[in-house]
Order: structure tokens, then sequence, then C-alpha cells
């Protein structure tokens, strides 16, 4: 009787303020969670998992050495799915992201990509924008995972500084700014030798935040590095 009176209200608040689809704009149905049926069917998907040597791993190698890599579905500025990522990160929203997540991991169960994995972790927030912000957007997407596969969730790393604007600097200048940026959690660092963890952000775009951290992981002894993003720009 209580799901049957959870839903009506559910139903009648929807009327009221009907929830709408990120993607297309449209009122989004009772049974559909955060996007609508048709924009969940038509998301555009890497299937990098699926790939050998997939252009996203290929972007890392020679820069850290990691194990696998994938990024859910791709993004352009100004495509209607790129407001999923707006909406996890500025609209409040990171649910809807680790809703996202959980699902990923249902649909790549097909692929090898989440074999061996142990510990699932999250590129962290400085704490001056998690302030303002009230969240870290990568820890829900991470989370997402770590329940679905049943694996723990342990923050690993820090941002021991601000991320400054990289817009306008060059490719060595921003990864030189970059590179202070973070520092391994030395508290939970020991519990992590030999362990394989899988790394999780938003987007990847240059790479160069998910290769400084991965370089941080890679100092504790016998670690395997994968990275998984829930977007990925198309990478050349
Ligand atoms: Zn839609």
């Amino acid at each position: 009787m209580w799901k049957t009176i959870k839903q009506w209200l559910s139903g009648a608040a929807d009327v009221v303020m009907p929830r709408l689809c990120p993607v297309c704009g449209k009122p989004l149905d009772s049974d559909e969670k955060w996007l609508c049926r048709r924009c969940l069917a038509s998301l555009p998907r890497t299937h990098y998992e699926d790939v050998n040597f997939n252009t996203m791993e290929q972007h890392f190698a020679g820069k850290v050495p990691i194990e696998r890599a994938t990024a859910y579905f791709f993004y352009e500025k100004g495509s209607p799915y790129a407001s999923i990522l707006h909406d996890i990160k500025y609209h409040g929203t990171p649910k809807m992201g680790q809703w996202l997540t959980a699902r990923a991991v249902g649909d790549m169960a097909g692929s090898n990509f989440f074999d061996g994995i142990d510990v699932v972790t999250a590129v962290p927030l400085h704490r001056s924008k998690l302030a303002h912000r009230g969240y870290n957007q990568s820890e829900y997407l991470a989370r997402g995972i770590a329940d679905a596969l049943g694996i723990p969730y342990i923050e690993t790393l820090k941002a021991t500084r601000p991320h400054s604007t990289q817009t306008h600097k060059g490719a060595m200048e921003r990864w030189l700014n970059i590179q202070g940026n973070y520092a391994l959690n030395e508290k939970n660092a020991s519990r992590l030798t030999d362990k394989h963890i899988l790394l999780v952000d938003d987007v990847v775009t240059t790479g160069s935040t998910l290769t400084v951290c991965s370089t941080l992981l890679k100092t504790i002894p016998g670690v395997k590095v994968s990275l998984f993003t829930l977007a990925a720009a198309r990478l050349e």
C-alpha cells in the first residue's frame, strides 16, 4: 500500500512540477528515472571496453602504465548529451551520475572491463570547490560503480590546491601546473598495496588530470590502475 501511495505522490508531483529529460527536455514518465527511454537508447556509447588497445588506452600509452581505460559515452561541447555532465556538476544532480555509472556496469557486463578490479576511487576535488559545490561529482560516479560491483570505494587521493583555469595554457605549462594539484591520501595508501584500482572521473579531454593521478597511484607498490570516465571527447 505504501508503494502505491508513494507512486501516486510521485505521479502527482510530476504533474505539478514535471521532471524533464536533460537531453531532449521532454517530461519524464513516472517509470523513467533520470533520462527518457529514447535518449537513453541513443546514448552515443564509445564501446571502448570492447576494443583492445582502444583510442583512450592509446592516449595514455607512454605517459603512465595503465591496464584498461573506457568511457561510457561521447560528448561534444554544445551536444545535447553534454547537458548530462553539466547537470551532474553544476545543477546538484550527482545522483543522476551515480545511476548512470551503475547502468554502465550492467551495459559493459559482456566485456572483461571490470574483471579483477579491487577498489574504486575518484579524482578528488579541492576542499574550496567542495565547500562551494557541496559534493564531488566524480565520487558519486565512482560510488555508482563500486556499489554495482559490490567492491569498496576508497579515497586514495587528495586535491592539495585548487585548479586554476587551464584554457589559455599550452600542453607543457598545463602539465606542470596540474602536477602539484594532487597527492596520495597517505592514510589509505598502505591498504592499497597490490590492488587493482579503478580511477573514475566525469570526463576525459586532455587526460592530464588522469595522468597525474594515475602516476601518484602507481607509486604504491604492486598497484594496477584502470580508468573510467562517464564521458569522453573524441580523442585523437
Ligand atoms: Zn530525452
